[in-house]
């Protein structure tokens, strides 16, 4: 007689709490569990099972979170493996090939975590470079297959790993950087983004070296600043401030205070000819916005992209006066019949909790404010369906009088 031996381990379900994975959606929080049978590592496979023992779902275990599982697979036959998550990669890929955003020399984010089918995985492709973010217990645990999967599936030069996002502590996880497969990358990778060249320091810039998810955005508002004088503020490099000067912009100011990334603006600033009718200002934007109202300033075009305000549900209300007070400020900066172009990448601020938060700034500022457009993310940023978390990023264009 055998007796069947367990290969995983089991989570159940407490009654009613299998919904929103009826729904598809991937998260599993802590309070959502009965019991764990069996004794699941970090990021090992298990599987999700409703208070009656039915399949539900096969999901990275990870305990340290309070996203105590992320869902790999929703269907019963399927094995999460090498060939697995090469499938997804692949799926991936080939939907920005689709999209006609793999040029030679062009960037994209391949990878989209949750909304791709692989929570907690960031791939951004630079040229012949990707970098990759590993910010789940579940991601980790594959780091290696995965890395395999993309050097065959990209044929880059080389990926280099960028594991240190705050994401990574919830997880239980320490960071990490450093080359993974294939060549180091030079200190600067020269990407094309539109007319514009940008030189990406994969290793040191920010986030994976770039904000790939402002490309299409900052196109859209270089259209818009034709001829005019233009405020940029938390510039990093310069995104929106070069592109609209290539564009036809005739001056910009970029305020940013992290002065390392003002140096490579300046370069990239030189290397597209336009570095004459550019200002660099390192400082806090909500110091050097009111220097510059309090002189007399004004600009045809304002561009307010600060950092994420709002990391959780706790902070939206302190956040939120953090986003008006540098609205009020880009508002009452802009010319009459000027535009400002305002964002947000707090999730947790939705789009109709900004457009308020906007409408009180302009109030504030005493200024009357339309909306004339809306910004979002852009499609290498896909929002899987099922999956409204991954709306983060909102814009508005304002014509201010
Ligand atoms: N607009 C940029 C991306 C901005 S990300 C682009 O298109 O690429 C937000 C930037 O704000 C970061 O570079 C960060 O260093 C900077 N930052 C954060 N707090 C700031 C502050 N108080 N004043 C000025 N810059 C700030």
């Amino acid at each position: 007689m055998s007796t069947a031996v367990p290969t995983h381990s089991k989570v159940w379900l407490k009654r009613g709490r299998e919904k929103s994975l009826l729904r598809k959606h991937p998260w599993i929080f802590s309070g959502a569990i009965e019991r764990v049978q069996g004794e699941p590592g970090s990021g090992e496979t298990v599987e999700i099972v409703d208070a009656a023992g039915a399949f539900l779902a096969w999901a990275a275990y990870s305990p340290a979170s309070q996203i105590r599982a992320r869902v790999w697979s929703f269907v019963p036959e399927e094995t999460v493996d090498a060939a697995f998550l090469h499938g997804r990669l692949a799926r991936s890929i080939e939907s920005r090939r689709k999209l006609g955003m793999l040029g030679v020399d062009t960037a994209c984010r391949l990878v989209f975590a949750e909304s791709d089918g692989l929570p907690g995985l960031i791939v951004d492709r630079y040229a012949d470079f990707a970098v990759c973010q590993f910010l789940s217990a579940g991601a980790e645990r594959w780091r290696a297959e995965i890395a395999d999967a993309l050097a065959e599936l990209c044929g880059s030069r080389g990926i280099y790993e960028r594991s240190e996002a705050s994401a990574r502590r919830k997880e239980g996880l320490g960071s990490r950087r450093g080359v993974l497969r294939g060549e180091a990358p030079p200190a600067e990778i020269e990407v094309r983004m539109g007319a514009t060249h940008w030189l990406i320091d994969v290793a040191n810039g920010q986030k994976t070296g770039a904000y790939l998810d402002q490309q299409r955005n900052r196109a859209r508002v270089a259209e818009l600043a034709a001829g005019g004088e233009l405020l940029d503020a938390f510039s990093y490099t310069g995104g929106f401030a070069i592109t609209a000067l290539t564009a036809g912009a005739s001056i910009a100011t970029l305020v940013e205070s992290s002065a390392e990334a003002l140096r490579t603006a300046e370069r990239e600033a030189a290397a597209n000819g336009v570095a004459d009718r550019c200002r660099f200002v390192a400082a806090s934007v909500f110091d050097e916005l009111r220097v510059l109202r309090d002189e007399g300033r004004r600009y045809d075009l304002v561009v307010l992209d600060p950092p994420k305000f709002v990391h959780s549900a706790e902070q939206v209300s302190a956040g939120s006066r953090g986003y008006k007070d540098v609205n009020m400020l880009g508002i009452e900066l802009a010319r009459p019949g000027g535009l400002v172009a305002t964002f947000s990448c707090s999730g947790h601020v939705d789009a109709a909790l900004f457009q308020k938060i906007v409408a009180g700034a302009a109030l504030d500022a005493g200024r009357d404010a339309q909306i004339i457009e809306r910004l979002s993310q852009p499609p290498d940023h896909p929002i899987a369906i099922e999956f409204p978390e991954a709306e983060y990023l909102k814009g508005l264009i304002l014509r201010v009088h």
